[in-house]
């Protein structure tokens, strides 16, 4: 991997162990060849093998004996002009390192209080990246010329800068710039950062520009400007981000183990969705309604300072207004983000590709990917075998990524987000031409959703290549297998919002026979109407009254629909006669949300999954063992398919709530009973099919309550069984399982 600092730390081992020799890169990874004393040799395999740099990825260490020639004339390292196209383009996005972090702390170095300090164990790598090979000028950094001190330690192999693209210093690197939201500049350099800090202390919002784009940060303890940033953030109600100066600080807010300080800690620096602590001292607007707080590590010398200086946790959101895409050039920060902050804290290094932060939850089973982004694109996957063709897969619609495919790998893109909003289209764009750019790669085929209406399918269409589309929740279920390496076949259980079925219905609740050739749908959730189509996936009370008159019918609804919405009897209308607006679905996610509006939990979201999310938030309160008992779901085979029907389960829950019984104890009863009866079809279908092998995919498995139940439930009938982590569960994973099909599937024609 390029940038990361393999060859110099070869050559400076080398060097010190008197061996003499070469190193360089070719497409396969790094070939050392040295000469000199037999216990030397032995000693530098080791140090490769065992202390690799922090950065790279050691998979394996071939080594094999040459003729000595007798010669010493020294060490070098081979420039990349000998080299072939890098099978790892560009390394990920990472963290300051300890070394960097002392530079910037020690008041007799020159880079003492430096916010753009780096060197090849850290630093910006993807974001910057224009073009390969990776090399200054092919990134945002060409703009700057290094002065004498800095292109001394870029030249010298020994040096812990040489070849660190970003290297900058006060002297010749980017600065900070402070600017009014209207655009006029209050001051730059060290006094830009101390009057920001000052700003921040006195619980003001300001855009600051980090390293993928602008967050919106202020004071997180502060009610008031917790209160204001939401206010001027809209409507929305997804929770903050909060950043804090250590490990010793996230504790503080957080219930953390081992795993998840070594993910917060680690160099990738994702947020991580960790329990927090009772009476955790940030405000209480910064993840209203949640048990969890998303909190993360500075990752840049500038949010070192900041933290250190203001002293308090910061919110450190994604700068934009609710969903549209993160802020990353200056002109869009100050027209969308002007409006929004009380100044605006920039640089003027250019971010090329906009990548938000990574998003990691921790489950009571696991570290689960959410949000795959900065830190882990454009970092390849391994795939199972070898690809038959250069694929390009677009994804789906909300929460989009795009990925390519050759060799034995998959690469995805960073987030991109809904494609609704133009900057994302403008987004997905750029990030299709960047990866195949970067590995080489000339599409002979598009791999896309089989839905005609999201702009990924429509871009693929138009492209003038091969297409292929792939059924949403197949790609799902491929994703899964492409993350455990796995070619199937396996009983797929694909559960989550909305996505096309073969049928022309809205699937979501699916039992799938699939490998990464084909899949059948052997089983799925009854359908029933979703009234108003995307009106509901807002207003989730909708399909909660649909799904009671589903269960109990006309009286029942009409006696429940008031206590919902006083649009109740339009929808209920739209319920009953079918038609257009009210098409079928068999989604999973969908019933998450009916239940959520039944127990008065959420009736109405302000983003997508905000129902289902408090849901499970709300049942995780009572231990699985003290869960009630709703008995089982039934089992419609009578038409070739095996329906599951959870019709008495949703009549239970309106009947327990009318018996009084408290909403967290229904929750987790409805967890446990749609689990146990996943469980119980899962396993008949796996066994009728012969298989012993069932994956859990789709969004609604970011429930780890669900998860933790049918995952438990199939181990113990004997069956694998194969869950996300690094691949999310969600649609961001799609274009992962696109291309896994397109590259690795057998498709006739
Ligand atoms: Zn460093
Ligand atoms: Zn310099
Ligand atoms: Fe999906």
């Amino acid at each position: 991997m390029q940038g990361v600092g393999f060859r110099p730390f070869v050559y400076r081992n080398a060097v010190a162990l008197g061996l003499s020799g070469h190193v360089y890169n070719d497409n396969q990874g790094v070939l050392v060849e040295v000469e000199g004393p037999a216990p030397a040799v032995a000693e530098l395999c080791r140090v490769v093998t065992e202390a690799p740099p922090p950065l790279s990825r050691v998979d394996a260490v071939e080594a094999t004996e040459l003729a000595p020639t007798g010669r010493d004339l020294g060490f070098v390292i081979r420039t990349s002009a000998d080299e072939g196209p890098a099978a790892v383009p560009v390394s990920v996005d990472t963290g300051t390192c300890d070394d960097c972090l002392a530079d910037i702390r020690d008041r007799a170095n020159r880079r003492y209080r430096y916010p753009f300090t780096n060197c090849t164990n850290c630093g910006p790598r993807y974001t910057i990246v224009r073009s390969v090979p990776y090399d200054r000028p092919t990134t945002t950094m060409a703009t700057f010329t290094m002065c004498d001190d800095c292109q001394r330690e870029y030249d010298d192999p020994a040096d812990r800068r040489f070849h660190a693209q970003p290297n900058a210093c006060p002297a010749c690197g980017p600065r900070l710039l402070l600017w009014t939201s209207t655009g006029q500049r209050l001051a730059e350099g060290d006094e830009a950062l101390r009057r920001g800090t000052r700003m921040l202390a006195e619980g003001r919002v300001l855009a600051v520009k980090g390293i993928g784009g602008f967050h919106l940060a202020t004071d997180a303890t502060s009610e008031d400007a917790v209160a204001e940033l939401r206010r001027r953030k809209a409507r929305d109600e997804k929770p903050f981000a909060v950043m804090v100066p250590d490990l010793e600080a996230a504790r503080r807010l957080c219930l953390l183990d081992a795993a998840t300080e070594a993910a917060l800690a680690s160099p990738r620096r994702p947020i991580v969705l960790a329990p927090r602590r009772p009476g955790a001292a940030v405000a209480t607007g910064v993840a209203p309604g949640l048990p969890e707080l998303g909190l993360l590590l500075p990752y840049s010398p500038l949010h070192h300072l900041l933290l250190e200086e203001v002293g308090r946790p910061l919110v450190m959101t994604s700068g934009n207004r609710s969903d549209e895409p993160i802020a990353h050039d200056d002109s869009d920060a100050f027209d969308r983000l002007g409006p929004l902050v009380d100044a605006l804290l920039t640089h003027d290094r250019a971010i090329h590709i906009r990548c938000d932060d990574t998003v990691l939850r921790r489950t009571p089973a696991r570290l689960q990917l959410v949000r795959r982004s900065r830190g882990y694109a454009p970092e390849p996957l391994p795939l199972p075998t070898s690809a038959h063709r250069q694929v390009l897969a677009v994804g789906a619609e909300l929460k989009n990524t795009v990925a390519v495919a050759k060799d034995t790998m998959v690469v995805a893109s960073h987030h991109l987000g809904d494609l609704e909003h133009p900057a994302t289209s403008s987004a997905f764009l750029q990030a299709i031409h960047h990866l195949c750019h970067l590995y080489g790669v000339t599409p002979e085929v598009v791999a896309h959703d089989l839905h005609p209406e999201y702009l990924s399918t429509k871009w693929a269409l138009d492209a003038d290549l091969p297409t292929l589309a792939v059924q949403h929740h197949h790609a799902h279920v491929a994703s899964c297998l492409a993350e455990h390496e796995f070619v199937g076949p396996v009983l797929g259980v694909a559960f989550d919002g909305l996505g096309l079925g073969l049928d022309g219905t809205l699937w979501g609740g699916e039992f799938l026979v699939a490998d990464l050739s084909r899949f059948t749908r052997v089983g799925h959730l009854r359908a029933l109407p979703l009234p108003g189509g995307a009106a509901a996936i807002r207003q989730p009370w909708r399909m909660a009254l649909a799904w009671v008159n589903e269960s109990m019918g006309h009286d029942d609804a009409a006696l429940v629909g008031p206590e919902l919405d006083e649009r109740w009897p339009a929808v209920l209308g739209l319920v009953r006669s079918g038609g257009p607006h009210a098409p079928l679905t068999t989604s999973a996610g969908r019933l998450f949300d009916a239940v959520s509006a039944l127990l008065g939990v959420r009736r109405t979201v302000s983003y997508e999954g905000q129902a289902a999310i408090e849901l499970e938030a709300l049942a995780r309160t009572v231990p699985l063992e003290q869960a009630p008992v709703y008995g089982t779901l039934e089992v419609d085979r009578s038409e070739g398919m095996a329906v599951l029907d959870p019709r008495p389960l949703v009549a239970r829950v309106v009947e327990e709530r009318r018996l009084g019984a408290p909403a967290p104890v229904v929750a987790a009863g409805f967890h446990r009973a749609l689990g146990e009866a996943t469980v119980e079809l899962a396993a008949s279908l796996a066994h009728e099919h012969g298989l012993d092998t069932v994956a859990l995919s789709g969004g609604v498995f970011q429930n780890a309550r669900l998860t933790d139940v049918v995952e438990e439930g199939l181990r113990g009938r004997g069956l694998t069984v194969l869950v996300h982590s690094a691949v999310p569960p969600n649609d961001g994973g799609i274009s992962i399982g696109q291309a896994a099909v397109a590259a690795l599937g057998n498709h006739q024609g």
